[in-house]
């Protein structure tokens, strides 16, 4: 069981507030995307969620436990970056492995998860390469399979897609759709592409200036959006 719960959350940066008390309610095994304009604290909150960032004030509980005080390592959860976060020196086999490096898994585990997760993304023939050897899609999938052969119950996306063409970008989103549907997990995804969101969402947070402004399915905030600001971001054309 990993829902994850976010009551009255907090930030703030020296005297600057820019969490402003966020309650958000993620169900185990939901899809949830946080949208929102540059500047509104998406980022701020998946740190937050992950534990690379302490909360100000409130309560995070992942899993049915508060987790405020707890190590990131420790949260069952991993999170994959804009920024692909693949080591250049590395073959894709020992960046997807790093995690579990890092926790001296035995070299059989490695590879049978490593395996697994090339398996998935359908990465079996690049398992020797180097990140200079693949392409823009092809190393956001190792950034992914490094968080999948963690195995976490919460997987945070931050505009993982961002950096890729739009062509890719719609590969890629189909292939995150596919990854929720087999592994079951819950997944926080982070992006200011409104078709993402659409597409991807079970539910989605609207955020503006580190505030919820809507939270809904997408066809919800599509047709019936709770404000000018929800409208202009998803809302059908008027
Ligand atoms: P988003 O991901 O939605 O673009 P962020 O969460 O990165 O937004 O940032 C939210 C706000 O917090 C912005 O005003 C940003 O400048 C500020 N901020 C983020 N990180 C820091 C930091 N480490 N120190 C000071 N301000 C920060
Ligand atoms: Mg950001």
């Amino acid at each position: 069981m990993a829902d994850v719960i976010l009551k009255d959350i907090r930030k703030s940066f020296g005297r600057v507030e820019v969490i402003k008390g966020v309650d958000i309610t993620i169900e185990d095994g939901e899809f949830v995307v946080f949208v929102g304009p540059s500047g509104c604290g998406k980022s701020t909150l998946l740190r937050m969620i992950a534990g690379l960032e302490d909360i100000t004030s409130g309560t995070l509980e992942i899993g049915g436990s508060v987790v405020n005080d707890v190590q990131p390592k420790e949260r069952g959860i991993a999170m994959v970056f804009q920024s692909y976060a693949i080591f250049p020196h590395m073959t894709v086999r020992e960046n997807m492995a790093f995690g579990l490096t890092i926790a001296k898994a035995s070299k059989e585990e490695k590879e049978s998860k490593v395996q697994e997760a090339a398996r998935i993304l359908q990465m079996e023939d690049l398992l020797d390469r180097k990140p200079s050897q693949l392409s823009g899609g092809q190393r956001q999938r190792v950034a992914i399979g490094r968080a999948i052969t963690r195995k976490p119950s919460v997987f945070l996306f931050d505009e993982p897609l961002s950096n890729l063409d739009a062509a890719l970008r719609m590969d890629m989103r189909m292939e995150i759709g596919r990854l929720h549907e087999q592994l079951a997990a819950t997944m926080i995804y982070v992006t200011h592409d409104q078709v993402e969101a659409m597409t991807l969402a079970d539910k989605i947070v609207v955020l503006k200036d580190g505030k919820v402004m809507q939270v809904g399915k997408p066809m919800e905030l599509y047709h019936e959006p709770a404000n000018k600001f929800v409208a202009g971001f998803l809302g059908a054309p008027s």
